[in-house]
């Protein structure tokens, strides 16, 4: 009897560089399906039961961002976005999306084979699908990790302390890269609007998180607005 093969699904739009993966794909032993819309990806999901996906974040109907919220509620495989776009924003925002890994296109065949590998190693060993079902969203900010689930953070492996408020706080920032919030926003979305302190609340929070996290500077001051989270380029 064969092995049974990996099955990986590409939802990718631009039909070109679909097939180049799909030859490049089928070429290293996976057996490979096609989508060139969001809606057709879901379909197949269903149809051919993917071990793995490659989507593009840019789709005719659905965003990637979509389709990953889908995915998450409903199945259990990995997703490595493909993005045309340099912005590490996307990317930071497919991550906290869900998705496993990235791909930047022009892409080399060989650093997608690599990924591929990577990804499904990496799922593999996350053990059976319903512990990996429970996958914790992580966000990033400089070299810590958040763990919006767990409420921790690992700056460099060490456990950083945060308050609750200032956890909701950098979640949120965190959350919404480059907008700038006033701080009346910040207290209504983090202290809610009951909430009977002042403005002075948000500083001394953003103050502490700075400093905890050594994030002086991508937590930025809007002079005269607010505050902003900036990633790291
Ligand atoms: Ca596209």
């Amino acid at each position: 009897m064969d092995e049974e093969k990996v099955r990986i699904l590409v939802i990718e739009d631009e039909k070109p560089i679909a097939k180049i993966l799909e030859y490049d794909l089928k070429k290293e032993g996976y057996e490979v399906r096609l989508a060139h819309t969001g809606a057709d990806g879901m379909r197949e999901v269903d149809a051919f039961e993917p071990h793995l996906i490659l989507l593009d974040w840019m789709l005719p109907d659905l965003s990637g961002a979509d389709i990953l919220k889908i995915l998450a509620e409903r199945y259990d495989m990995p997703v490595i976005m493909l993005t045309a776009r340099g912005n590490i924003d996307d990317k930071v925002y497919g991550l906290s999306c869900g998705a496993d890994d990235y791909i930047t296109k022009p892409f080399e065949l060989r650093e997608v084979n690599i990924r591929i590998r990577t990804v499904l190693r990496r799922f593999r060993k996350a053990g059976n699908p319903s512990e990996a079902k429970k996958k914790k969203e992580e966000l990033y900010i400089k070299d810590a990790v958040i763990c919006a689930q767990e409420r921790t953070v690992l700056q460099c492996g060490e456990p950083v302390e945060l308050t609750p408020k200032e956890f909701d706080l950098l979640c949120w920032l965190v959350r919404h890269p480059r907008y700038v919030f006033t701080r009346d926003r910040l207290l209504d979305e983090i202290w809610g609007y009951d909430f009977a302190g002042d403005t002075r609340t948000v500083d001394m929070h953003i103050q502490r998180l700075r400093k905890k996290l050594h994030a002086g500077e991508t937590i930025i001051t809007v002079f005269g607005v607010g505050y902003k989270y900036v990633p790291e380029e």
